[in-house]
């Protein structure tokens, strides 16, 4: 039998450092939750249940007997830490995590996309969600909450409902959306094709900062500032447009932190008696103002998966409508675009630059012994191996059929016969099976270059010379390069 090393010890002892994360990050997040609590009053932030949520639903580890322990350990310690009864704290400590466990069996059902926030359903679950999470809590906790601040339990589930409501829709987010790794280090890419010194930089357009970017940011400070200064009920929903604005131009991060930071900043004015409704505030209103900034977060949430969902959208339209459906490169109308931009920024520069053209020696063959679907294959693989071969900035387009085009910025004719030899070598490195018993397909192919040319015509009659020399190679047995 074969098992994990340590099979027979409990789950905490198996995962010390697992459990001892998620109790020290639900120990501090219940101290913060108790300290910031209103004289006698249920925690307005109560941001542990959130957190551990967030834990278990990002880091699927921390989702076992371990976690569990942890968090347990974490909630009742800052309990009787700060003066409850342990009866009354293990009490409170069992509705936050069945809260908690039915959250994480609602939201485990959600895909990726969802539980990102890059789809409107993925909010509208997490609305529902928040809703249960409080529902469970409260229906549980209350009884405790009541004999601890010795108040009637329908106020106290009242409290723990709109905490827990607020809390699950303002903090869960900012976790569910937060990138993978943070600052992480970039993702170590493959060896550079061409190692060759560049002597200038690439040819690209970056783009330009925008310098309002910071606006819609600032037009929420402006608006909580507001909120602040006017008061009333009404001025809880002074933010709304700004956080709708933010909704629409940052990413479901940057928007989920600030739709955070307006609700924490509201509920604080609230507290301290910033937002004066009809005076004077009964306790009780407090319940009602939390489920009211509940739901001015749900918008910018909503709006910002709207835009998420949309733009990924848009972005597969665009990749679809610019690249060739089977071998994945450029096709013919976006190549010519494309490269017609370059050149021009090429040729006003005085750079230089070379075309190759590329056809598949003898294709016919393929489609006519193994049939299209093998010949398909081929064009996939041969494609593949170019684009390897080939720098981040040159542009392969499929121009038709099995006929390849390559523009190269930044190189002379010499260079450029360098390239479409390597480019030539890895096609022949290409064996493609064609069917059991058979021989494989052996890659090989004619190439011509041609330089561009700056005298305004460029790139079309390069691309004429490059097509004429590609000829020639056929002409002169095939499976070689020819300069124009
Ligand atoms: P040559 O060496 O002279 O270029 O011979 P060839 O057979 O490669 O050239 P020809 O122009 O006679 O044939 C090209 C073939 O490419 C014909 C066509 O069926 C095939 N072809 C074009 N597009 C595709 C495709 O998308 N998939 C497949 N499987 N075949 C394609
Ligand atoms: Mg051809
Ligand atoms: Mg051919």
């Amino acid at each position: 039998m074969s098992g994990p090393p340590g099979g027979l010890l409990p789950a905490w002892l198996r995962h010390p450092a697992r459990a001892g994360i998620v109790f020290l990050i639900i120990f501090i997040a219940a101290l913060f939750g108790i300290f910031t609590r209103p004289v006698g009053f249920l925690a307005a932030i109560w941001p542990a249940n959130a957190i551990l949520l967030g834990l278990m639903l990002r880091w699927k580890g921390t989702a076992g007997p371990a976690g569990w322990i942890g968090a347990a350990i974490g909630y009742v310690l800052a309990d009787c830490l700060t003066g409850s009864p342990l009866d009354v704290s293990l009490w409170m400590t069992a509705a936050n995590m069945a809260g908690v466990g039915v959250g994480l069996l609602l939201l485990r059902r959600l895909t990726p996309a969802e539980l990102a926030l890059t789809r409107s359903s993925g909010v509208i679950a997490l609305a529902g969600t928040a809703l249960a999470v409080a529902t469970v809590g409260a229906g549980l906790g209350c009884w405790a909450e009541a004999v601890l601040f010795d108040r009637s339990p329908l106020v106290a589930f009242g409290n723990w409902f709109g905490a827990d409501l607020l809390n699950v829709m303002a903090i869960l987010p900012v976790i569910l959306t937060m990138p993978e790794r943070i600052g992480a280090a970039p993702v170590p890419q493959p060896m550079p094709p061409r190692p060759e010194r560049r002597r200038r930089p690439p040819i690209s357009c970056p783009e330009e900062a925008d310098p309002w970017r910071w606006a819609p940011a600032a037009a929420l400070a402006l608006s909580l500032l507001a909120t602040a200064l006017v008061g009333g009920a009404g001025a809880l929903t002074f933010p709304v447009p700004a956080l709708l604005w933010c909704a629409l131009r940052y990413p479901p991060f940057g928007t989920a932190v600030l739709v955070l930071v307006a609700a924490l900043a509201m509920v604080l004015m609230v507290s301290v008696g910033q937002v004066h409704l009809v005076p004077p505030i009964p306790r009780e209103d407090m319940i009602s103002i939390r489920i009211g900034i509940t739901l001015t977060a749900l918008a910018p949430l909503t709006v910002v998966a709207v835009t998420a969902s949309r733009e990924e959208l848009m972005g597969r339209l665009q990749h679809a409508a610019t690249h060739d459906g089977l071998t994945g490169v450029l096709a013919r109308k976006a190549f010519m675009e494309k490269a017609k931009a370059l050149t021009d920024l090429l040729v006003a520069e005085g750079r230089p630059a070379a075309v190759i053209s590329i056809d598949a020696d003898h294709f016919k063959r393929i489609n006519d012994g193994w049939g299209h679907p093998a010949g398909d294959r081929v064009l996939a693989t041969l494609a593949g191996v170019m684009q390897a071969g080939l720098r981040a900035e040159d542009l392969l387009g499929r121009i038709g059929g099995e006929e390849f085009a390559v523009l190269l910025a930044d190189v002379d004719g010499v260079e450029a016969r360098k390239i479409a030899t390597r480019l030539l070598d890895a096609i022949r490195s290409v064996e493609v099976p064609l069917g059991p018993g058979a021989d494989p397909y052996c890659g090989s192919a004619s190439l011509g270059v041609a330089l561009v040319i700056p005298d305004g015509a460029g790139l079309e009659a390069a691309l004429a010379a490059a097509d004429r020399a590609m000829y020639r190679a056929k002409q002169n047995g095939r499976n070689r390069v020819e300069m124009a």
